[in-house]
């Protein structure tokens, strides 16, 4: 029915889905053909714009971050309204789902009654797995709105659903956890296999860490080329747990898996993305992430991706160490950025005091890194600290970073100067007006940015303790989920007035 009542929408997607094929291409030509002998030529240029904003302290203070990019936008935007793409069943989703989150009166029982689906032992009644009419009901929207689907197949075909619209592919993650209780010290698995004493199970094997092997490769069957999978190393349980709060790698049977993982993503052209967390666990999950990198990173390509929360004062050096090992051990570094998600559960020392301390740290560490100078590498002052091989991934619903991002990436590779290859990722469900905004930067080729939808598949009851952590997300950002909701109030307009107007 969205078809024939609003035939440009098939049009518009199928269009985006070719060109950005054949753009993703021809950049990945492009890039590797070209990075290496303009390095220098571009680091004098991109010098004399920034200068101070890479440095590697442990509290940079960032008064304000430089903004590199051209006034003047060098990128093909498309005229049409961003949301223009978006089937129409998904946009009254969203707008219901917006307008829940942007009105405290309506969302605050949402949540309650949420909360007591994730908390509730009941059997049947307030069983959101065997009521058939909660499931229907949750199903219907919260569940379809951020997750991708409860079984193998209906994951393949969400994903390709995403596909359709211009996304080069998405970033999943398997719902089901493994939560520590500190004070049992025991870990709970959610669903499938019963809690078990992890200590003594780590002689022989270690139940949790096979569980959560077992739950990555069933992932990977969901996923194909150009996807990629995000790894929550915590979930492996107790013994992980206990290994990266001193810093140290995870047992053997840890890493065994993961390189197990990192094997087969390697030969499906799958990436890996390792997930950032507390700061209790990060120093163990950054030397797993780095081994990984060692391992799987080579000839100029990620395959691995460690996660660097801008939000933390110390980030910029903890990259410039990390820049420093790809640097001397020949590996190419895999650098997602996100702002930071444990604000409220974090020492909030270690991170900045005000959000525009935040912003600006991001968007320096973005400016930097696509100006291959950062933390002692790169740009005049480091000539014998040639920038090492770096891919970045945006991973913002903030519009400003993110397009901010798309448009100096754009600029340097017109202007022939070196840069990294970029990709941008959005959860599932979320800030789709960034998203379709970013897909219709295209560059001077007519290409497409590689944009990613970030989601989580499994059945109900274990997406469900999921779907509260969006919906509390989503009440925390208020500002975003209002802009939200007027970009999609105003496409639900203009397709109701060109519909009376015929
Ligand atoms: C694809 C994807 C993957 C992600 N993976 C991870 C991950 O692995 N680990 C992780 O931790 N998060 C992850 N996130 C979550 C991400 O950190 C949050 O979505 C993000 O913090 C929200 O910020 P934003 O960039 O969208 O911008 P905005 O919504 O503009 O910024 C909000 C953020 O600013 C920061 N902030 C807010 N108030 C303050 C303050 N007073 N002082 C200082 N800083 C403040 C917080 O980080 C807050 O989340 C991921 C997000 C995406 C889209």
């Amino acid at each position: 029915m969205a078809a024939s009542m609003f035939p440009e929408l098939r049009r518009v997607s199928l269009q985006g889905l070719v060109l950005s094929n054949i753009g993703r291409r021809k950049h990945d030509l492009e890039f590797r053909g070209s990075s290496k002998q303009s390095v220098s030529k571009g680091v004098r240029t991109v010098h004399t714009t920034r200068k101070s904003s890479t440095t590697a302290s442990n509290d940079v203070a960032f008064k304000s971050a430089p903004d590199v990019t051209p006034k003047t936008n060098s990128s093909r935007v498309s005229t049409q309204p961003p949301l223009s793409v978006m089937p129409m069943g998904m946009l009254l989703r969203s707008l219901m789902i917006s307008t829940i989150s942007s009105h405290r009166s309506l969302l605050s029982p949402s949540l309650r009654l949420l909360s007591f689906f994730v908390h509730s032992s009941s059997k049947y009644i307030f069983n959101v797995q065997r009521n058939p009419i909660v499931h229907g009901l949750l199903k219907t929207t919260i569940y379809n709105q951020f997750c991708t689907g409860e079984s193998v197949q209906e994951t393949k075909a969400c994903v390709q659903r995403l596909k359709d619209l211009g996304f080069k592919g998405v970033i999943l993650t398997y719902a089901k956890e493994i939560h520590y209780d500190h004070k049992s010290k025991k870990s709970h698995g959610m669903g499938t296999h019963a809690d078990c004493d992890v200590k003594a199970a780590a002689v022989v094997t270690d139940a949790d860490i096979e569980a959560w092997r077992l739950g990555n490769l069933k992932t990977l069957e969901c996923i194909a080329e150009g996807d990629i999978l995000a790894v929550k190393t915590t979930g492996a349980g107790q013994s992980v747990a206990e290994a990266f709060t001193t810093g140290s790698l995870p047992p053997k049977q840890m890493l065994d898996a993961l390189f197990e993982l990192g094997t087969i993503c390697k030969q499906r052209g799958i990436q890996i993305i390792v997930d950032a967390e507390s700061q209790h666990f990060q120093e163990g999950i950054d030397r797993t992430a780095i081994e990984l990198m060692r391992k799987f990173n080579h000839d100029g390509k990620a395959i691995v991706y460690n996660t660097y929360q801008a939000y933390l004062k110390k980030t910029p050096s903890v990259i410039a160490e990390h820049l420093a090992e790809a640097a001397r051990d020949g590996f190419t570094l895999g650098l997602k950025l996100v702002r930071g998600a444990y604000i409220l559960s974090e020492d909030r020392s270690l991170i900045h005091d005000t959000i525009e301390n935040t912003h600006n740290a991001y968007n320096s560490i973005v400016a930097g890194v696509l100006t291959r100078s950062f933390g002692g590498f790169g740009g005049e002052e480091h000539q014998k600290n040639p920038f090492p091989s770096v891919q970045l991934f945006v991973a913002s619903h903030n519009r400003e970073s993110a397009l901010r991002a798309r448009r100096l990436h754009i600029q340097r590779t017109k202007s022939g100067l070196p840069t990294v290859p970029i990709a941008f990722g959005q959860l599932q469900g979320m800030s789709d007006e960034v998203s379709f905004s970013l897909l219709q930067q295209k560059d001077e080729f007519g290409e497409a940015p590689e944009v990613y939808k970030c989601s989580t598949w499994g059945i109900m009851n274990e997406c469900i303790a999921y779907l509260l952590r969006r919906a509390v997300e989503n009440r925390d950002a208020v500002l975003r989920t209002s802009d939200e909701l007027k970009a999609l109030k105003l496409e639900t307009k203009r397709r109701l007035r060109s519909l009376f107007s015929r």
